[in-house]
């Protein structure tokens, strides 16, 4: 066997050298009271026998509760104020560009996968949108690639040639359950051919986006989801699930989106362009969520008072919290470089827009559901380990899920879960 350390510090935190393969699963928007609903209607047979011999808590994610500043989170184990992800993209002042942040190069923060690869590591990420991938393969000497483009890897490029004969399922739409499933599909025939020593699983929110938990569609995708880690467990692996954030419905009695149209109200006080609303959530992905989540940051012009604005949005219908810049950045550390004068957040179940010629919901089939805010701060975190040097009380953030794989989980009790069952 090869050498390697003890221990492989990253970000200020250090990480045991894993015992058995460790995978750790973002389950995207994965509200809390999708598995509970799973669990009860008998959808999820493995994570029902796991639980009680593992461990299962609640976390918070990162607020904005999006995809990518949770996703990279969880990789480099602190907060945005750490790796300068905060959404999709961000407006820089010097420029007047609104500016994407899907390039490695606004990653502030090293992985801890990068960090282990380094020290002799296996290492594999499979991320369901090719969105994320760069980003999480970022300095990564490892096998990296995503669902979405799975037929186009290389050795040079993603670590493996030809993923998708690896896994041996065609190739999934991008908006479609099947994208994550090929997700835990690959991950399982990753772990049956290479047995990484840490292995990463992102999948997408297409299936939450639309259907509320306990529905037959979300059941059958969290069954799906149980016969995969079933089989991860069955190769001796510790699995930590968790998720980047929750969902909810964004929507009245009614079923109808309930929406701030944000930039309007301003240019309504202030006139036009004085203040420009960004939305982190927009992507080039936005059939499913018309680009609309509980949370934007607004940009203003020099000479506005933002403790002005910051006042008169609160008292807007709907907004739950409204801060400035500083505070806003204090509170949910966030990158006060990537943040505009005025961070806003809404209520449960609404979401913030721009104006309503800007977002399409001809795309959307099924009532709003979305993401973005605090109310979607609470996710799983849970492992088929137990976990007994963790406090009752500590309060668990979804950044810790490597922390508590490699630190904190014990060794399985023999028989093997999947084997007692
Ligand atoms: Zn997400």
């Amino acid at each position: 066997m090869a050498q390697h350390p003890a221990a492989v510090s990253v970000n200020g935190r250090t990480y045991a050298w894993p015992q058995d393969p460790t995978v750790v699963v973002c389950i995207d928007g994965s509200e809390p009271d999708y598995m509970i609903q799973a669990v009860a209607a008998g959808a999820m047979p493995w994570l029902a026998r796991a639980l009680p011999q593992g461990t299962d808590r609640l976390a918070d994610c990162v607020v904005p509760s999006f995809t990518n500043p949770n996703n990279l989170s969880i990789v480099t184990g602190g907060p945005p104020a750490l790796h300068g992800i905060c959404g999709n993209y961000f407006f820089d002042r010097a420029s007047g560009q609104e500016v994407m942040m899907n390039d490695p190069a606004y990653l502030r923060a090293d992985t801890i996968l990068a960090a282990f690869a380094r020290a002799g590591a296996k290492v594999a990420v499979v991320t369901a949108k090719d969105k994320l991938r760069r980003l999480l393969g970022k300095g990564l000497a490892g096998i990296c690639f995503s669902a979405e483009k799975a037929d186009e890897t290389s050795r040079a490029e993603h670590g493996i040639d030809d993923a998708l004969g690896l896994v041996g399922r065609p190739l999934p739409s991008v908006y479609s359950a099947d994208l994550s499933e090929f997700v835990f599909a690959a991950g399982v025939r990753l772990m049956e051919t290479m047995r990484p020593d840490l292995l990463y699983l992102s999948t997408t929110d297409y299936v939450q986006h639309k259907h509320a938990p306990g529905s037959a569609p979300a059941n059958d995708f969290y069954r799906m989801i149980d016969s995969y880690l079933a089989r991860l467990d069955a190769q001796g692996a510790v699995v930590a699930l968790t998720a980047d954030h929750g969902m909810n419905a964004k929507t009245d009695g009614e079923g109808r989106p309930q929406i701030i149209f944000l930039q309007d109200v301003l240019d309504g006080w202030l006139g036009p362009k004085r203040a420009r609303v960004i939305l982190p959530i927009t992507d080039p992905y936005v059939v499913h969520h018309g680009a609309l989540g509980s949370f934007a940051t607004v940009y203003l012009e020099d000479g506005i008072d933002a403790g002005e604005i910051v006042d008169l949005l609160s008292g807007l219908r709907g907004m739950e919290l409204v801060l400035p810049r500083a505070e806003g950045c204090r509170r949910f550390e966030l990158p006060e470089d990537r943040m505009g004068d005025v961070i806003a957040i809404a209520r449960r179940h609404v979401v913030i827009g721009t104006s309503p010629s800007r977002h399409d919901l001809g795309g959307l089939d099924a009532p709003l559901r979305s993401h973005g805010g605090i109310s979607e701060q609470r996710v799983p975190l849970m492992l088929n380990r137990r976990t007994p040097g963790l406090p009752a009380e500590a309060k668990l953030r979804n950044f810790s899920a490597f922390d508590l794989a490699l630190n904190h989980a014990v060794a399985a009790a023999a028989p093997a879960l999947s084997r007692a069952g």
